[in-house]
């Protein structure tokens, strides 16, 4: 039997066991910013390498890493100093300030949590039509939405808030000098894009991937990871013949719903795919992958066909010529791009949601006892083994010690000694550990050890040389 993840239940694991902490807590913690604790980081590099793996071990894509801070006129040509922002409103009363449609968006759910479904339902038709911060604005005063701190409906006009933080060059502040943190890592491919096409002689169809920190000025920051103000992305653009984007569109939405279910093992049920209704004018198709969060279901990644506008963009505004030209048709052109777009850090909480488990499980007195466990795929748990010695004794550390330091060579892999057994496998199901390794006795006498698997708890006798290949089998299955 097992229950689902409550974000309290996520938050407290999180902390308790070295996953994330709350970032300068010890100053009373900063709004929107998070650390990443041992296991933590562990579990976020071993995605990002799942997903550097899935995107760049192939002959089509390569990767690159560009800086984080850019030429202003990059921001120009993007159109996030004009256009990236987002609708905010502030209230009078209380002075709190949110996300215009994301109080319209929590209006919906809380009329939907009390089953008064039609008027959520025209709520969200009328939000999905909206179309201006006036739109926005009369939803919020015509259905009398409250503002969730001072529960009163004095709200100002909605204004755009630019998301970009900015900062200057140099030791001089003034706006010749400003510069931005980046609010994605895709410009930084972009511009790149001749550079990367020449050095490495791609040509279309071929992709450049990137993994980096982005940083935006979110209004309201919420819901743990999910929204944050420094973050981290995984971005792929596909640079693609014009007339092809529609195959490559298709080819992408399928690859990466893959590697959410079989590279990470997230559970497909909790997985779900939303076509954009309101396209960007330059785009040709766009939909996201939302995972089934404990607070609703939320984007992941997103998944865009792009046309030729950002490589347009660029070519306007820096004046050189971002085509592809093949020398032996004289074929030119200025390829399409197929952007597959998907938060490391976002999806760091959605593997921890979709892993974690309570299972009750019978005792031998007749009563139940809990166990909690993180299902984690073996491939992407924080400590893949945990060596046991069933006492401190009788030479079982040092027979510990030799298996941890030949494991070690191949996977991250734990010692521990202190409380019963029972409970030291515990603490390894909670962090998610799918093997543990019992020295006992017999060990001694035979070098053989027990395997324990995290999600049967089923053990099995093995040969200490067997060991390290026995893991990779069934890390593998
Ligand atoms: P949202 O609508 O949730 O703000 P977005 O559509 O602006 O997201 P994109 O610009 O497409 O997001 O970014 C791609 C991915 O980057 C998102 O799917 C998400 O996983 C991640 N991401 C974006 N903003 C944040 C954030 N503030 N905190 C954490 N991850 C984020």
């Amino acid at each position: 039997m097992s229950s689902p993840a409550t974000l309290d239940a996520i938050l407290s694991l999180s902390k308790r066991k070295g996953f994330v902490y709350q970032s300068s807590e010890i100053y009373g913690g900063l709004n929107g910013c998070w650390d990443f604790g041992p296991l933590g980081v562990e579990l976020l590099r071993n995605i990002k390498d799942s997903w550097w793996k899935a995107m760049t071990y192939r002959s089509d894509i390569v990767g690159i890493d560009s800086s984080i801070l850019m030429h202003p006129r990059v921001w120009e040509a993007s159109g996030h100093v004009g256009q990236f922002s987002d609708p905010m409103i502030d209230n009078k009363t209380s002075k709190s300030r949110h996300r215009a449609d994301n109080l319209i968006e929590d209006f919906i759910t809380r009329l939907r949590n009390k089953g008064k479904s039609e008027q959520a339902d025209g709520v969200e038709h009328a939000l999905a039509s909206a179309n201006s911060n006036e739109d926005l604005h009369a939803i919020i005063i015509s259905n009398c939405i409250p503002d969730p701190i001072s529960g009163t409906t004095d709200w100002t006009e909605v204004r755009n808030f630019n998301l970009m933080f900015e900062t200057h060059v140099g030791p001089v502040a003034d706006a010749a000098n400003v510069v931005y943190l980046r609010p994605e890592t895709a410009q930084g491919i972009f511009v790149n894009f001749k550079n990367v096409m020449e050095s490495a002689r791609m040509k279309p169809p071929f992709g450049i991937a990137q993994i980096g920190k982005s940083f935006r000025n979110e209004i309201n920051t919420k819901n743990f990871l999910f929204r944050t103000r420094e973050f981290e992305q995984m971005e792929m653009q596909f640079f693609v013949k014009p007339g092809t984007e529609n195959e490559w569109f298709e080819y992408w939405r399928t690859a990466r719903w893959n590697w959410f279910t079989e590279s990470l093992g997230i559970d497909a049920a909790k997985l779900h795919r939303k076509p954009h209704e309101k396209l960007a004018h330059y785009a040709a198709a766009a939909e996201d992958i939302e995972y089934h969060f404990p607070f609703g279901w939320g984007e992941i990644e997103g998944i865009h066909s792009r046309t030729d506008f950002d490589l347009g963009r660029h070519q306007e505004f820096s004046g050189k010529k971002l085509e592809y030209v093949d020398t032996a048709s004289k074929d030119r052109f200025t390829p399409y791009v197929i952007e597959t777009a998907v938060g490391a850090t976002r999806t760091f909480m959605a593997v921890l949601c979709d892993a974690y488990r309570e299972e009750i499980l019978p005792t031998d007195d007749g009563g139940s006892e809990t166990r909690s466990l993180l299902k984690l795929k073996p491939s992407i748990a924080p400590i893949t083994a945990a060596v046991l010695p069933l006492v401190n004794k009788d030479g079982m550390p040092e027979a510990a010690h030799s298996i941890v330091s030949n494991l070690e060579r191949w996977f991250r892999v734990d010692y521990d000694t202190s409380g019963a057994i029972g409970r030291r496998y515990r603490r390894q199901d909670e962090v998610g550990t799918p093997f543990c390794i019992t020295v006992d006795g017999q060990t001694i006498s035979d070098s053989t050890v027990t395997l324990r698997e995290r999600d049967t708890m089923q053990q099995d006798r093995i040969h200490v040389d067997a060991l390290a290949g026995e893991i990779q089998h069934r890390m593998l299955q």
